[in-house]
């Protein structure tokens, strides 16, 4: 996927590919300029938006792979947050926790059991409950892995119901961990600052906040929900489970929609292929 970066020096629209350290080392191919674009994003965000793109443009089955990944790299993310927010409490050295940390996750990084595993304890840990989402139902298991794993063509109302279950399930997980996630950003931050301190001279660093699907949660601009009015949707203790599952799935959907409403038009920009 590529997005658009404009020359410092010319204005002239360069288009980068994302890379995975969000680092982007450029040349103007108007006038030669060297700059470096620093995309304050996190992975799960940038694979979220992806999927948002590819649904949007109606590549239902892409959609899915990517979010799946974008649930993934979250949980990587909640990991991180957790172990740098314990750490900031102590002596240790922003630098070296991070050092630490990246390096109990290579032990982890290739098998996504192992990396599951260790997103479990974090969670208990941090809120002192079990992280009762964790159940193939919650997480959409069963329909990701018919879609990936055995090639079954998703129709694109069943890839809105899976976005929109993995949408509400990190923006909740975003919601408890707060300013927690203040130290991840920060190691993105003290990594941006190494690169630039390695660049040579003439090379403008340009630091870009791109829009995406969780931005404003994550910035707190986003607009509470309207409370439900009490309808028949509601469950009541009489209610069968599937009148609950079927509540929560609305619920889902409406926090998804709301947020495709107000940023997938700003999405546009950041899609592969320079058809914007
Ligand atoms: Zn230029």
């Amino acid at each position: 996927m590529d997005f658009p970066t404009t020359c410092p020096t010319c204005g002239r629209e360069n288009r980068a590919e994302y890379a995975d350290s969000s680092v982007h080392d450029l040349t103007c191919v108007r006038c030669g300029a060297r700059y470096c674009v620093l995309v304050r994003k996190q992975k799960f965000e940038v694979l979220f938006d992806l999927g948002t793109r590819a649904l949007m443009d109606g590549y239902a089955r892409e959609a899915v792979a990517s979010f799946a990944a974008a649930l993934e790299r979250f949980f990587e993310f909640y990991v991180r947050s957790y172990a740098l927010e314990r750490a900031s409490d102590t002596a240790v050295d922003v630098e070296e926790a991070t050092a630490a940390l990246s390096g109990t996750w290579r032990h982890v990084a290739s098998q996504s059991e192992r990396q599951l595993g260790m997103f479990a304890l974090a969670y208990l840990l941090r809120q002192g409950h079990e992280p009762d989402f964790l159940t193939p139902a919650a997480l959409g298991t069963d329909f990701r892995n018919r879609v990936i794993h055995r090639g079954e063509l998703p129709t694109r109302t069943d890839v809105e119901a899976y976005a929109a279950q993995v949408f509400a399930l990190i923006d909740r997980l975003l919601t408890e961990l707060g300013g927690g996630a203040k130290q991840a950003e920060l190691a993105q931050e003290l990594a941006f600052a190494r690169h630039i301190a390695a660049l040579p001279d003439g090379v403008t660093a340009v630091f870009e906040e791109h829009p995406g699907m969780f931005r404003a949660r994550r910035f707190g601009t986003l607009a509470p929900m309207p409370k439900p009015a009490k309808s028949a949707a509601q469950p009541t203790l009489k209610s069968s489970m599937n009148s609950a599952r079927a509540y929560q799935q609305a619920q889902q959907q409406a926090l998804f929609q709301r947020a495709l409403a107000e940023r997938g038009e700003l999405l546009k920009g950041f899609k592969g292929g320079g058809a914007a």
